[in-house]
């Protein structure tokens, strides 16, 4: 392969690269064609600690920067991305096979936002001044330390952005993990924030499995930990990061519900399901993956569905053409295709899809599955994959039942044409992030994340900052102290 994925060091840190040959490899796959394109090794005890020591030392000094200039320095990085974005959305195929159609406007582009936004916000992060008669008192928000960042492989460098942005604007360090599936682009995203003239130390990468996480998770010199996973990773860090009481985000997985009444507009319904199932081959935390469609409409939605599906251009993840790419490993493959075959034993009526393709890497045509009931498997577990399923309703209080008898709470989305019952329904899904007449939008001024098991706490917009900042509350006395003796 001409293009050159081979990263000068594994580990990003202290502003430079760093290698260890004696941390386990790791082959990173180019997943189109199932290629090795790069080797990385695993962070030894020996790189952690180097990580975790210059972010500590940095992070002192960064803290007493001042906020403007933590801000400029975050929005030279946004700008550098942006011009570096073609060779940025080549690499995050390389890395994760998702089509260069969809990395070139969702993934370094979404990563230069957050970076902009929070660059922008932090100057005007301000305490409060708190009047109580002739004694006053005043809040600041501090960093809070180390933050670590770890993260899922779908969106290694939105994820890293993400996590970035609000923790250096406030004044925090960060050590970031990315999936070791996806190993490549966050350290092209360390590299641009030193060029952009984040001092060395504040952000630094490394490499490696679960027990690199789980070492950076348990440091006692790490305040808080920022994970995006899947729940039974995220259950792991947060009860393990609550040994030392540790700050987190847990942004996790879902089973979200997409509910589209029978006066909706049945092409953007269809639009708005296309983007909550297929999009990036359907590994999308926020998923809609539960298609509740009302009675009347359920059978030309089937039908229009399965004829809209055709419009995928399968191919070469290289060429703009194609809209429809590989998955990223050969195991999630194999889960994937283990739920499909769930799903048929169960008794869904697939419609169309869900075969591998005969080539090399990793690939299967999306997914349509009619008939599927509450109780089936693919309707209640995270599949990870292009899989649509259909469930069919009647009304609206027995779907706004069916959508929240779940565990997970990461995001839920309502088509109709009625104002009134979309904030309604809205209203009373169990969901941390909605979209009416849409699905699977990301703005980074808008809060993200969920509840019950999908999560805990926000990112992006400014209530990122209420979890990469801490208040410190200051009583001011006026006058003479009065005591009892
Ligand atoms: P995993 O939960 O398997 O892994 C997430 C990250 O945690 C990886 O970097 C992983 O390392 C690391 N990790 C694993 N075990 C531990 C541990 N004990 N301590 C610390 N870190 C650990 O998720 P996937 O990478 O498979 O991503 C898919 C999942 O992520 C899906 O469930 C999806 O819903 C969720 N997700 C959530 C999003 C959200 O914002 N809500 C967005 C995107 C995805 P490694 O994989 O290298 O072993």
């Amino acid at each position: 392969m001409s293009y050159d994925t081979q990263p000068k060091g594994s580990h990003f840190i202290d502003g430079a690269y760093v290698e260890d040959t004696a941390g386990t490899p790791i082959e990173v796959i180019y997943p189109a064609t199932g290629e090795v394109i790069a080797t990385v090794h695993a962070a030894t005890d020996a790189v952690i600690e180097q990580a975790l020591d210059s972010a500590r030392r940095a992070q002192a000094e960064w803290a007493a920067t001042s906020p403007r200039e933590r801000g400029r320095v975050l929005t030279r990085a946004a700008q550098i991305l942006r011009e570096r974005n073609r060779e940025m959305s080549e690499l995050e195929t390389r890395d994760t096979g998702k089509p260069l159609q969809e990395t070139l406007v969702a993934d370094a582009t979404s990563g230069a936002d957050a970076l902009e936004y929070f660059g922008g916000i932090a100057a005007g992060l301000t305490g409060e001044h708190i009047p109580l008669g002739e004694d006053w008192a005043y809040t600041v928000r501090e960093p809070l330390g180390v933050c670590v960042g770890i993260g899922a492989w779908n969106y290694p460098t939105q994820i890293a952005c993400w996590k970035a942005g609000p923790a250096l604007a406030c004044g925090n360090a960060m050590v970031f993990k990315p999936s070791e599936t996806t190993p490549l682009c966050t350290l092209k995203v360390a590299e641009i924030l030193v060029e952009a003239g984040l001092p060395a130390g504040l952000f630094n990468v490394v490499q490696g499995a679960g027990p690199v996480g789980a070492a950076l998770t348990t440091d006692p010199r790490v305040a808080k930990v920022s994970l995006t996973g899947s729940v039974p990773t995220g259950r792991k860090v947060y009860s393990a990061a609550a040994d030392s009481l540790k700050h987190v985000t847990m942004e996790l997985g879902g089973k979200s519900p997409l509910i589209v009444f029978d006066d909706a507009s049945l092409e953007d319904a269809l639009g708005g399901a296309i983007m909550a199932n297929f999009y990036s081959s359907g590994q999308i935390c926020t998923n809609g993956t539960r298609v509740f469609v009302q009675k009347g409409l359920r059978e030309r939605f089937v039908q229009r569905m399965a004829e809209r599906m055709k419009g995928a251009v399968i191919g070469d993840p290289l060429d703009e053409a194609t809209n429809f790419g590989p998955l990223v490993s050969a195991r999630q493959m194999e889960i994937v295709e283990g739920y499909l075959k769930i799903a048929q034993d169960e008794g869904a009526r697939c419609v169309t899809g869900g075969e591998r393709i005969d080539r090399p890497g990793y690939w299967m045509t999306p997914a349509l599955f009619d008939g599927v009931t509450d109780d089936m498997t693919m309707a209640k577990e995270e599949i990870f994959g292009p899989v649509l399923s259909v469930l069919e309703f009647d009304d609206e209080d027995e779907v706004v039942e069916r959508a929240n008898t779940t565990t997970f709470g990461l995001a839920a989305g309502v088509f109709t044409r009625d104002i009134s019952r979309a904030h309604r329904v809205i209203g009373r899904l169990e969901a941390g992030t909605c979209f009416i007449n849409s699905y699977n939008d990301a703005p980074v001024e808008m809060p993200f994340g969920g509840v019950k098991m999908s999560g805990v706490g926000r990112e992006n917009a400014k209530a990122a900052i209420e979890h990469y900042s801490q208040v410190k509350s200051v009583y001011v006395r006026m006058g003479a102290v009065e005591a009892p003796f």
